[in-house]
């Protein structure tokens, strides 16, 4: 795409500029949005306009545009970029405040930013299982806020790379909490298992689609705490987020999950399967 909308405006996206005085780039001070579009229609648009709306009157940020007006944007952005399958970024920053100050200026604008990306939608037989590294979550204890002060999430992510792994799994008291950019699944004797919502993780929307469409396909899936060591004796695991849909797993620390989740009757395959269709009808 080579235009992205900034502040109001369409622009060409290596001329673009947000101000070196902007709050989201002094303090992470911002929160956003990442969606998938199919076939020119974005999946759960609403369930994402009405998490954006709860990131912004958590944070207290007020919110740019009407969400009759930031639906549209949407929709514009998607037209403009004449691309039917991609990945869209709305990020909105408190403003820009002169001088720096961790106490709010009363009455800055909002700096808001869209941008979409092309995104290839793989068929199951393509994708490529993780390897998981279970590490101690340090990050704040807001983690349902989609905020985009993410340096936490990098580090742990980048962590779990060097030491030969795709990410981590990370865990507070004993419990798995999500891994550093997608929510996790579990699958033991033919029942779903999931992290029952809490403040420490962020509530992802394809985490609530997975949950939906179990119980339109007769799957059982439980939402409770998930103890470390379920990890270890778990049939399938898997993880979910908008940009990947569902990623399996082969193998968590030095303990193989195997390749279970290839087989034809295996969770993972049927609610991916699952999950194309519903994407195909997103309205
Ligand atoms: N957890 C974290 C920390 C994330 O950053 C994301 C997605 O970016 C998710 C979970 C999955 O959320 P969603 O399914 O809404 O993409």
């Amino acid at each position: 795409m080579d235009i992205v909308f900034l502040n109001g405006k369409w622009q060409d996206k290596n001329s673009a500029v947000v101000s070196v005085f902007d709050r989201g780039f002094m303090f992470g001070d911002s929160v956003y949005e990442v969606m998938a579009v199919h076939k020119g229609r974005i999946h759960e648009k609403q369930a994402h306009l009405s998490r954006l709306q709860r990131s912004l009157s958590s944070t207290k940020i007020k919110s740019p545009y009407s969400r009759k007006k930031l639906s549209l944007l949407l929709e514009q952005t998607i037209e403009k970029s004449g691309i039917s399958n991609s990945i869209i970024y709305l990020q909105v920053s408190r403003g820009v405040q002169f001088p720096r100050d961790h106490k709010i200026e009363l009455g800055i604008e909002p700096t808001i930013l869209i941008t979409l990306t092309e995104k290839k939608f793989l068929d199951w037989s393509q994708i490529e299982p993780l390897s998981l590294i279970t590490q101690a979550d340090f990050r704040w204890a807001r983690g349902d806020i989609k905020v985009s002060s993410l340096i936490a999430n990098v580090m742990l992510r980048n962590e779990a790379v060097r030491k030969g792994y795709d990410d981590s799994i990370l865990i507070r008291n004993e419990r798995v909490i999500e891994a550093t950019s997608a929510n996790i699944f579990l699958a033991k004797g033919g029942t779903i298992y999931t992290p029952k919502k809490s403040r420490f993780f962020l509530h992802g929307i394809t985490r609530q689609t997975v949950l939906r469409l179990c119980e339109e396909i007769d799957l059982q899936a439980v939402e409770r705490d998930v103890f470390k060591d379920e990890i270890f004796e778990a049939d399938e695991i898997w993880l979910s987020s908008t940009g990947n849909i569902l990623r399996p797993v082969r193998k968590v620390n030095d303990h193989s999950i195997g390749d279970k989740y290839l087989l034809k009757n295996s969770l993972w395959r049927k609610l991916y399967q699952q999950y194309h269709q519903d994407l195909c009808k997103a309205v």
